[in-house]
């Protein structure tokens, strides 16, 4: 029987465990009496999906000083990089950060006794009959055991299973680039979506000097933001949350969505940017185009307005804790596809290199095709001006599928199917804030951390969020364990 078994091994499950060892630290004892259980299907642990080997040139998004692992710790990264691999440069390659991940779990171990079981999850089933509330789980090899506390840190998948048009020769599984992005020479080629993932593909053509044409497309048509020359997260004035927590105790009542939108237009007015226009730009492809020169622009020159929306992510994020769930879903619902969409951003010297590839014709934006079918090994795409254009690959880069509902893992879905008849909504399955547990898991102690819960909460796919998450959410199974079990001396 083990106390607590995380499944999945990614960067949410290292952040949880590394907390877990600071707990543990904290209350004094060198070694941690919890058994613990770690799963993963793949074999490098610490990097889960998106941190695996792959190329170099893919950059992480988010600069060093906001990904450190460590709780309270925001130079812990920055010191790794110092001493393992002499650099101070402010972004680094997925590669590298997977390495850290890596480590950061190694040293887990050395205070905290986790068992690495390399396997699948099939099935997880809380013991109803059970006094004690334990849950069982079943692997692929057979193999089934208990334990006390489950935490799901399954991420989600990143392959896009349904299919638009109905087409069958796609690349819908991008990640790693290393053993999926086919050969791109002398090709045209249509990418769906103009994000991250684009971008991706196309410094990976640039890269590797293919000689090809690429049309990104998406339904506006807007293209991500930029980070500034001097990536610093500006520290807000009037998104804190001690300002939202104020808000809160003079209504009395749970905060609503307006009252957070009045904050963060007073932030964005008191950087002479127009809220309405930046939360929702005009649509037109060349609109669009002159938008990304100028966050460029601004970039190059000093801070840039993501800089800003950096700073005010960590506080927003916490206040959703104060939001009533009904706010909640009516976020998930309006709001929650343009702030994914607004908080993700490119370096710069990846945006030039769309600029440029934009400017020379090798890059084409355009609008979603209204039609796309297969003939002869080609695609013929057909755009709602009428214009038509033959493709030799067709690329879906547009990250998991858009519904919520699908955000939340299938293994809590069957979980929870397995203890009531709706646990969860069309926002994917809810968790109590800050502990992380999931709602509708009776007495049984499920948790779920980092993207396995992204239907729940805006932010999830911010790591900073991530690591403050998965640290409120191992001290709450910390004081769980320790009530269950009357073990006063539990951390204390
Ligand atoms: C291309 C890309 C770039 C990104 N860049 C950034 C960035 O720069 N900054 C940032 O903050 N965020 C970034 N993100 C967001 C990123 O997803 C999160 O930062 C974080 O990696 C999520 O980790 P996770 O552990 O929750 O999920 P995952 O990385 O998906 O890990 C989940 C793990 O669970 C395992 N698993 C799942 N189901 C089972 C099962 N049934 N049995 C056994 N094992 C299972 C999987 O094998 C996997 O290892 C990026 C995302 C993508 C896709």
């Amino acid at each position: 029987m083990y106390d607590i078994v995380v499944l999945g091994a990614g960067a949410s499950a290292t952040a949880f465990l590394q907390s877990i060892k600071k707990l543990a630290q904290m209350s004094g004892g060198i070694e941690s009496p919890l058994k613990v259980a770690v799963i993963d299907r793949q074999s490098q642990y610490g990097t889960g999906r998106v941190y695996q080997q792959d190329y170099e040139w893919l950059i992480m998004n988010t600069p060093v000083e906001d990904l450190s692992c460590v709780y309270d710790d925001s130079s812990h990264l920055a010191n790794w990089l110092k001493k393992e691999v002499s650099t101070s440069s402010k972004y680094i390659s997925r590669n590298l950060f997977g390495l850290y991940l890596a480590r950061c779990l190694e040293s887990v171990c050395e205070s905290l006794s986790v068992h690495f079981i390399n396997d699948t999850v099939v099935d997880v089933e809380p013991i109803v009959e059970s006094s004690s509330n334990v849950v069982s789980i079943s692997l692929t090899s057979g193999d089934r055991f208990q334990s006390k506390a489950i935490v799901f840190a399954t991420g989600y998948p990143l392959d896009l299973k349904e299919d638009l048009y109905g087409i069958e020769n796609v690349t819908k599984s991008l990640y790693p680039l290393q053993s999926n992005l086919p050969c791109l020479e002398k090709n045209e080629v249509l990418v769906f979506g103009t994000s991250l993932s684009s971008v991706d593909v196309i410094s990976t053509c640039h890269h590797l000097e293919y000689d090809c044409k690429i049309t990104i497309c998406s339904r506006t048509g807007s293209l991500p933001n930029v980070k500034g020359q001097v990536i610093e997260p500006v520290q807000p004035k009037f998104c804190l949350y001690s300002e939202y927590y104020k808000d809160y105790r003079n209504k009395g009542c749970a905060l609503s969505l307006r009252d957070i939108l009045r904050r963060v237009r007073l932030e964005l007015k008191s950087h002479c940017i127009d809220w309405r226009s930046y939360l929702f730009p005009k649509r037109g492809i060349e609109d669009q185009i002159s938008i990304f020169r100028r966050r460029l622009d601004s970039a190059r020159t000093g801070n840039s307005s993501f800089d800003l929306v950096l700073g005010m992510i960590p506080e927003i994020a916490e206040t959703w804790a104060l939001v009533d769930t009904s706010q909640l879903r009516l976020f998930m619902e309006k709001f929650q596809s343009r702030i994914r969409a607004i908080h993700g951003a490119i370096p710069l010297h990846n945006a030039q290199l769309l600029a440029n590839k934009l400017d020379n014709g090798t890059v084409r934006l355009s609008q979603l095709p209204s039609s796309l079918v297969e003939r002869n090994g080609k695609h013929i795409a057909t755009f709602p001006d009428g214009g038509q254009k033959v493709y030799d690959h067709v690329i879906f880069a547009t990250g998991s599928r858009r519904s919520l509902k699908f955000h939340t893992d299938s293994l809590i879905r069957a979980t929870l199917n397995k203890l009531t008849d709706k646990p969860y909504t069309e926002f994917g399955a809810e968790v109590h804030l800050p502990s992380g547990r999931l709602c509708n898991s009776g007495g049984h102690n499920l948790y779920a951390i980092g993207h396995a819960s992204e239907g729940s909460h805006p932010f999830m796919n911010n790591f900073g969020w991530i690591v403050k998450s998965s640290h409120m959410s191992a001290k709450a199974i910390i004081k769980k364990l320790r009530e269950s079990t009357n073990n006063e001396s539990l951390f204390s």
